[in-house]
């Protein structure tokens, strides 16, 4: 029905297709007339657009003019030699019309998917040359420096010719050339570089000069899945040492490997003895022929079998990850038995047995959610081992319950109380903390694998993206859990940080007017773009028709089975001579392949996470005769693959996927790296029931199926509900991503409004001509709202004695109850009785301050300016209180995160209730620093340079970390912080 439906109307994919196909025609009658335009025409012409566009033509009208005008210079390029990353190329490319839709479409703020080698460079050229005329900020988002270098390069060629500057900006750029950096036209630069400006602008920069970005109009993403799906997990974070560590991760570790070692040498004992068992009863037999004939077994025997069974259960519940398992299960009858005894286990009848069974294990491990448990015995041998220390680590104080036995407390003073509950907090947040530090150090033995979740180098961690397999030098697993990790691998433990600003990715790239992507693999994604981005996916059909054979799974019951299929595929194309491209999901599968390869002495290349600095190089080659390239699958992404010219007759690059990937994305991803361009190419996959994605998501029915129908050994396995069932598999994995993206966000997005308002209060200070006024408010806003809280109502709260003396115990100002206590002075009044006397005396001190330096400045015979001087101390002073503060809050927010989500327990949604404390932290906070400001806009004083003394003030004004603090050059203001 639906599929009649789109038969008469179009999708709406095809109907905005249509629509962009006429602005085309347009664009080529364009060029058709721009074809006799000289090099200087050119610049003309640019300068007029903008000159419309100032004149308030939209970009929209300009679009087809604009557009031809590129393609007019990439004509004028044609057959020149341009420069790119160390190369002389050829200039040889003029868009093709696909590349002009695609360009509309990311015009129009869409995701434009092209596949691999469709030429997404050169398509983002128009877009940005475009929206550049509206010399508001354009920049484009490249996947790593080596491609912001080579893209600036490649395609800056076409904005040179076209009057526009363009500028990469990558990690070695130094912080003063920034700005220049930014004021180009056109900026190409990595995700992370504009988010990290982005927080140095807002955060670090003490002025205006210091801040470096200039806006954001216009961003196209390039691999925009990538950045925006794969990269979005983790926010950016600045952070620096942290003035009060609490961490006892030093004095934990022990414990921890100690109860972990228990629990592995229990499994082991479990494990081996079930093994031995089902030695004895002969099942252990590689006897592929008959592999469901079993012999009749007696009474004792079945009995003796349950036990063993039973056994192998325990321990896929204590470590799953058991090597005798794993061995055992390459036996389909005893994985499937195996099987079934879960699911008799999960059975509600079963559920004491159940229980019973687990009560023998220390912790209970469940890979699948990537939770654990610790159980009573675990428990018991905690606090044994580690003596009466321990006894509270896994008990919390119930403060309200607390704070009631003080208050019922007769014997005590109302002083005494209040002490008491101080310490009864502060022994609650301390074993808070130890709770949490041991919860992250079992996490770590149990959960976080070497070399696949993390490598160490140099004694430090290193963090593995799960979806690219590149090691990502400088991020830190958050929450101590990298901490923890340290303390497992016996590496140095490093200081706890404190963030001092953050964001998620996800947020940055919100804040552009309009957002456009590009990629080779956006549909699977679709929901989520318009979701959380509001950006549409529009499918771009292809220059020529892709012409790749995409083959069937081959799915085999064992690993070992697996890659002996692999080897022999690989035997045959490299006989062919064809090149192939081996795509793998982490550099541990990437080394075990290489292993087998350099064993059967195929010449191989492995590009890795180990090595990815010259990937860009590597898998350049990966086209030529006969070359075999082994990758982690994002590794070399943007790099183009060409064929050698013989190659193409042989039947192109092959490329094998050893695994099915964790999202159909990334499959489509590997696939898409062959077969560029109307080039001839295949692709087949490969899966074993041992791959995390079959052993942990797939469904139970499956190893039922699989028992009847076990192939003999060394046989794939195809069959249609196998292909759904790896789908499914997966969508289920892509559905729980999605949601912790999502969850991320979420509490970000909290966090960001809270940062949009106080990034904006910086900024208006930093940019602000006169600051006085802004002093002014602070201080009056604070009396305000103080005054509200001792004044409410003349019948219920009127608290006059309170508020005078607030007033004069945070103002140098005398005023008295005296003076407000007048029944005809209505709280409005009150309030500008006292704002007007706090004002006075704010504007003599501001007076006294300027004397001073006039008077110095005279003396040393300079030309008087004391009020220039003046603006910018008090500029100083309160950024670096804002700065402060904010540090203070986001560290107090990070422990709220945490203390949330131990309150699952209590029923209660974690999200809701940290977005309603963060609200009353923020209120808080404000209050605090309005207050924290007030005192030192009396406090401050300019005293006469006396060299060693300036400079030691400079020091300890400045924020850690910070750039430089801008003192004048002959005076600096004192200030007791
Ligand atoms: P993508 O990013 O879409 O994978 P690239 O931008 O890396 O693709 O381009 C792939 C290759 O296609 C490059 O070698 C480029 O020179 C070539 N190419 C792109 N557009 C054109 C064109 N209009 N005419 C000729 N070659 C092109
Ligand atoms: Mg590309």
């Amino acid at each position: 029905m639906l599929g009649l439906f789109k038969r008469i109307f179009g999708t709406a994919q095809s109907r905005l297709l249509k629509k962009y196909w006429k602005i085309v025609h347009e664009v080529n009658a364009w060029e058709q007339r721009f074809l006799d335009l000289s090099d200087d025409d050119l610049l003309e012409k640019t300068t007029s657009f903008k000159k419309r566009f100032q004149e308030g033509e939209s970009l929209d009208s300009l679009l087809p003019e604009a557009y031809a005008l590129v393609k007019i210079a990439c004509r004028k390029l044609y057959g020149t030699e341009v420069h790119v990353s160390g190369y002389c190329q050829k200039w040889d490319m003029i868009p093709y019309d696909v590349q002009i839709v695609g360009a509309i479409a990311m015009h129009h703020g869409s995701i434009a998917e092209m596949q691999t080698g469709e030429g997404k460079t050169l398509t983002a050229a128009m877009p940005l040359y475009l929206n550049a005329l509206s010399q508001k900020p354009v920049h484009l988002v490249t996947v790593n420096d080596y491609l912001a270098k080579r893209d600036c390069e490649w395609i800056g060629s076409i904005f040179k010719k076209l009057g526009l500057t363009v500028s990469a900006l990558i990690g070695q750029t130094p912080p003063h050339e920034r700005k220049q950096t930014y004021a180009a036209d056109i900026v190409y630069g990595t995700s992370s570089e504009f988010g990290f400006d982005y927080l140095r602008d807002n955060s670090m920069a003490h002025h205006q000069s210091e801040q470096c970005q200039r806006g954001y109009f216009f961003a196209i993403i390039d691999e925009v899945d990538s950045i925006l799906i794969d990269e979005a997990r983790t926010p950016l974070i600045i952070s620096g040492p942290s003035a009060v560590s609490k961490q006892m991760y030093d004095e934990l570790k022990d414990q921890v490997s100690h109860i972990v070692r228990l629990q592995r040498d229990l499994c082991n004992k479990l494990a081996t003895e079930a093994r031995k068992t089902l030695d004895q009863l002969g099942f252990l037999v590689e006897d592929t022929d008959a592999p469901t004939q079993r012999k009749k077994l007696s009474k004792e025997e079945t009995a003796e079998l349950t036990e063993a069974y039973k056994k192998l259960w325990l321990v896929g519940k204590g470590t799953p990850q058991n090597k005798i398992l794993k061995k055992l299960k390459e036996y389909p009858d005893i994985r499937s038995d195996i099987d079934a005894w879960e699911t008799y286990f999960h059975g509600e009848p079963n559920k004491e047995e159940r229980l019973d069974a687990l009560a023998k294990l220390y912790i209970i491990v469940d890979e699948r959610n990537h939770e654990y448990e610790i159980t009573d015995l675990g428990i018991n041998s905690w606090i044994s081992y580690s003596h009466e220390a321990a006894l509270n680590d896994f008990t919390m104080l119930d403060l309200g319950h607390e704070y009631a036995l003080i208050d019922e407390n007769q014997t005590l003073t109302e002083q005494d109380k209040l002490q008491r509950k101080v310490s009864i907090r502060e022994e609650d947040a301390k074993r808070k903390e130890r709770a949490h530090n041991l919860r992250q150090l079992f996490r770590a033995h149990l959960l976080m694998e070497k070399d696949i979740d993390y490598i160490v180098q140099d004694r430090q961690i290193i963090i593995i993206d799960e979806n690219t397999g590149r090691p990502q030098p400088g991020r830190r697993f958050s929450d101590g859990l990298h901490q923890a990790i340290e303390a497992k691998e016996g590496v140095p433990i490093q200081q706890e940080t404190q963030t001092y600003a953050t964001i998620t990715l996800q947020n940055y790239f919100r804040m552009y007017e309009k957002l456009a992507g590009m990629t080779g693999t956006a549909m699977t994604e679709a929901n989520e773009f318009k979701q959380i981005y509001k950006i549409e996916v529009l499918a771009i059909p292809t220059h020529n028709k892709c012409i790749r054979q995409d083959f069937h799974d081959e799915i085999y019951m064992t690993e070992r089975e697996k890659y002996q299929a692999i080897l022999k595929e690989i035997h045959i194309m490299h006989a062919l001579g064809r090149p192939i491209l081996i795509g793998t999901d982490s550099v541990d599968t990437s080394e075990k392949l290489a292993r087998i390869l350099k064993q059967n002495k195929l010449v191989h290349t492995v590009l890795n996470a180990k090595n990815h600095a010259q990937e860009a190089e590597i898998i350049a080659h990966a086209g030529k005769k006969a070359a075999i390239t082994v990758a982690t699958n994002m590794a070399g992404r943007g790099t183009d693959i060409k064929l050698d010219k013989d190659v193409a007759v042989l039947g192109g690059l092959h490329v094998m996927g050893t695994t099915r990937h964790t999202s159909r994305r990334t499959d489509r991803q590997l696939r898409g790296r062959c077969a560029r361009q109307g080039d001839p190419g295949s692709s087949k996959f490969y899966v074993s029931f041992e791959d995390s994605l079959m052993r942990l998501f797939a469904s139970p029915k499956l190893t039922m199926f699989l028992q009847k129908f076990r192939p003999p050994e060394g046989e794939p396995i195809s069959a249609p509900i196998l292909n759904h069932s790896i789908e499914t598999a997966q969508k289920r994995i892509e559905q729980r991503n999605y949601a912790a993206r999502k969850h991320t966000l979420e509490y970000d997005d909290v966090m960001n409004k809270q940062r949009q308002e106080i990034y904006a209060f910086r900024n208006e200070i930093l940019l602000s001509h006169d600051i006085k006024p802004i002093c002014e408010n602070i201080l009056e806003s604070l009396c305000d709202k103080m005054t509200d809280t001792f004044l409410i109502s003349r019948s219920e709260l009127w608290d006059i004695q309170g508020c005078a003396d607030w007033v004069i115990s945070h103002f140098p100002i005398s005023i008295t109850s005296k003076d407000l206590d007048d029944d005809y002075l209505t709280l409005d009044d009150i309030k500008t009785k006292i704002t007007t006397q706090i004002l006075d005396a704010f504007n003599k001190k501001l007076h006294h301050e300027a004397m001073v330096i006039a008077a110095v400045q005279q003396s040393a015979g300079k030309e008087v300016n004391p009020v220039g001087i003046l603006q910018e101390v008090l500029k100083n002073l309160l950024v670096t209180h804002i700065d402060k503060f904010w540090q203070e809050h986001l560290l107090t927010i990070d422990h709220l995160r945490t203390d949330v989500n131990l309150r699952v327990v209590g029923q209660k949604d974690p999200l809701l209730e940290f977005k309603h404390e963060a609200f009353v932290l923020f209120d808080t906070f404000t209050t605090h620093l309005k207050t924290e400001v007030a005192h030192a806009l009396f406090k401050f004083a300019m005293i006469p340079p006396q060299a060693k003394q300036m400079k030691d003030s400079i020091e300890r004004l400045r924020p850690p970390h910070g750039p430089k603090l801008l003192a004048p050059t002959t005076f600096d203001h004192k200030e007791d912080l």
